[in-house]
């Protein structure tokens, strides 16, 4: 069994030899900043599952459930700020080893970090603007915020009427075919794929190691938890992302 340091070393030597990172991150990298993950365990996700986008196209109920549930999780994304792990990815971009950063979270931390924006794809959306089902228009999320905390239940565009949610992607709806495209070509580019905080269980996005592996990219992976991709992986990290990047990074 190697000790942290030993696993930081050889990750390390792996980050060295290589020019273009693609890093895939998930809910495990914002839950130092205060925003939940979704499957570790408690997670208050499990107990009451998020509503599918059949659910809210189709019935008034679930969308007044869908913004009841979100006033709590908006007031906490409002609050956080990008911890140690965000800011070392940045720095990874800074020395100019980051060829792109594909991210499952909607919390928009990675850009409040200061990474250019164009290297950041958000494949699940962002909770900072709301749009409509409809017509796709977008406003700020504070704006639908203030129209459900003086009493809409389910607030609606107002251009054309259709149904207002956060510009995110729920279970049973479509990523854009230009946001997938672009994340797999990341992935099919990079020379060393790094996994930050996610389960790897949600696809497609959990796809995107593999296609990197398949172009014979080495894998690493900093994870609380086990993956199914563990045992595919050039090195696992089962550490706490904000302890282990930012020592990762000071290695290099
Ligand atoms: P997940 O909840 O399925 O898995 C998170 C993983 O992160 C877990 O395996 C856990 O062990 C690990 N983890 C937790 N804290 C960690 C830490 N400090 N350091 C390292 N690892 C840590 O997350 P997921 O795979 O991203 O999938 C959940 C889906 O829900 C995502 O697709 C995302 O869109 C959404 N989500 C987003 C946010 C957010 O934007 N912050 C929060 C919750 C859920």
């Amino acid at each position: 069994m190697q000790t942290l340091h030993e696993q930081l070393q050889d990750a390390a030597e792996l980050m060295r030899k290589a020019r273009k990172v693609v890093a895939l991150t998930g809910a495990g990298i914002s839950t130092e900043s205060g925003i939940p993950d979704f499957r570790s365990p408690g997670s208050t996700w499990l107990k009451n599952p998020p509503v599918s986008y059949p659910d809210f196209v189709s019935k008034p109920e679930a969308r007044r459930q869908y913004w009841a549930t979100r006033r709590g999780l908006s007031a906490q994304i409002l609050a956080a700020r990008p911890n140690a792990a965000h800011h070392a990815l940045v720095e990874l971009e800074r020395r100019q080893k980051l060829l792109g950063l594909v991210t499952q979270n909607f919390d928009g931390l990675h850009l409040d970090a200061g990474h250019d924006p164009a290297r950041v794809v958000e494949i699940h959306g962002t909770s900072r603007e709301a749009a409509c089902v409809l017509c796709g228009t977008r406003v700020p999320m504070v704006e639908i915020q203030r129209r459900i905390d003086s009493g809409e239940e389910d607030p609606q565009c107002q251009s054309c009427n259709g149904y207002m949610k956060s510009a995110t992607i729920l279970f049973g709806q479509h990523i854009p075919a230009a946001v997938l495209a672009r994340a797999k070509e990341l992935a099919e580019a990079c020379d060393l794929f790094l996994v930050v905080g996610s389960s790897l269980q949600v696809s497609p996005a959990a796809h995107l190691p593999l296609l990197a592996l398949k172009k014979n990219a080495p894998l690493l992976i900093i994870n609380l938890m086990s993956t199914p991709l563990d045992s595919s992986a050039d090195v696992v990290i089962q550490e706490k992302a904000g302890l282990a990047l930012p020592r990762l990074i000071e290695m290099l």
